[in-house]
């Protein structure tokens, strides 16, 4: 038994991340189930004849048809407002499915200098293999991503908020661009999750997430989604179907329950990324603070109108460089070195030698990844520790 269509259109969000896309089996659970079986069985050899040609839907093989990951699809579907979502081994391959769907040899991509390290890796190196062009430029320079465009532009790709600067772009603004060019607008919503932004009501045509992170919420799990339009999705679910980047059943059931409290654990995130960043800001060892959710932000008033929280990740600069950055962060007691977010436990990182290590410090500077920039993702602790632990830090500077 699953909800009927009007009584699922009728609900919020909130109702539909608890509700939408589950499907009870005869043995009435209440929880969703998990379908841990590779492949499903059939009445008799005219039934499975059905299924393989398509003239009766079903399940068939779980590299393409699996219960539990076509619940997770369709809930993750109803809160990003798109007709269809299609699963993915992890957040890389939902970026690889939708290139390998929506590109071909000759076609040409603008990218969001400040993307995740790895999207520019597969542009760079992968895609352009396969003579595939990509022109990255600034994320908040409008005019950089009309210059970029070309007769062979298809694709437009960017993160907002930017890690680890929290710059934001204007998603309905890059969205007209792109449609006067016959050009897709592909947002990854991986820092925002629908719980504080929907791209595709912005104009957006694709949106793609790394469940591993807030999705999740937790630190278990690799995943992630493309949505959209039934169009273009069902080119990306031909591609996971062939190509085999398929999301694990099991996986999939962990992101179910991390969809059930991702609106309040992203408020949660957000309020206590606010508070830090405002006392952070306080601070005369700092320089200067980057969180979208300060008045002094640059994009403040746009992130303002886009999103409806500015999410848990912010980063900072003291005054000093690299010894300092590092006296800081070894000084913290309490948050976890690494680079992981989109944790209930806080994580804190040095961009510039580990995400952004490779850049050239040409590059570096270009990007604003300074030596002594600090990025915090924060994690769902008590504020008042969290501060504490920076009171750490700023006590090993001296
Ligand atoms: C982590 C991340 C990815 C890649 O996701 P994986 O699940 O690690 O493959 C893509 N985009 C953003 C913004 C990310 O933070």
């Amino acid at each position: 038994m699953s909800l009927d269509d009007e009584l699922l259109a009728s609900l919020s969000f909130d109702s539909l991340a608890v509700r939408a896309g589950q499907a009870r089996t005869a043995e009435g659970e209440h929880s969703e189930a998990m379908f841990l079986t590779s492949s499903f069985v059939f009445d008799s050899a005219a039934h499975a004849a059905a299924r393989f040609g398509s003239s009766e839907p079903g399940n068939i093989y779980s590299r393409f048809t699996n219960p539990t990951v076509r619940t997770f699809e369709q809930r993750l579907a109803a809160l990003e407002g798109g007709e269809r979502a299609v699963a993915t081994s992890s957040g890389m391959a939902a970026i690889l499915a939708t290139c390998l769907a929506l590109l071909k040899s000759g076609d040409h991509v603008v990218c969001s200098r400040s993307v995740f390290g790895t999207t520019n890796v597969l542009f760079e190196k992968y895609m352009k293999k396969f003579g595939i062009e990509t022109t990255f430029v600034a994320l908040t320079e409008f005019s950089a991503w009309e210059a970029a465009l070309t007769p062979q532009t298809r694709l437009f790709f960017l993160e907002t908020p930017s890690n680890p600067l929290c710059e934001v772009a204007d998603i309905p603004a890059l969205a007209a661009l792109a449609h006067a060019h016959d050009v897709l607008l592909v947002v990854d919503n991986c820092f925002c999750t629908p719980a504080l932004q929907k791209p595709l009501a912005l104009g957006a045509d694709v949106v793609i997430h790394s469940a591993t992170k807030y999705i999740d919420g937790q630190g278990r799990c690799l995943g992630g989604a493309v949505v959209g339009r039934q169009k273009e999705m069902d080119e990306v679910f031909g591609v996971v179907r062939t190509c085999g980047p398929t999301m694990s059943a099991f996986n999939a059931w962990v992101f179910l329950k991390g969809l059930e409290t991702l609106r309040l654990r992203m408020h949660a995130h957000s309020d206590s990324a606010l508070a830090l960043a405002e006392w952070l800001n306080t601070r005369p060892e700092v320089a200067r603070v980057h969180y979208a959710g300060l008045s002094s932000h640059p994009q403040h008033t746009l992130a303002a109108q886009q999103q409806s929280k500015f999410g848990g990740v912010l980063s900072f600069e003291l005054n000093g460089g690299r010894e300092e950055a590092w006296r800081f962060i070894d000084a913290t007691k309490l948050m976890s070195i690494t680079a992981n977010l989109g944790d209930a436990k806080t994580t804190i990182t040095h961009p510039a030698t580990t995400t952004h290590g490779r850049l050239s410090p040409e590059a570096k500077v270009a990007a604003g990844i300074t030596e002594s920039l600090i990025r915090i993702a924060v994690g769902l602790e008590d504020i008042a520790d969290l501060r504490a632990d920076c009171e750490r830090g700023f006590a090993a500077l001296g």
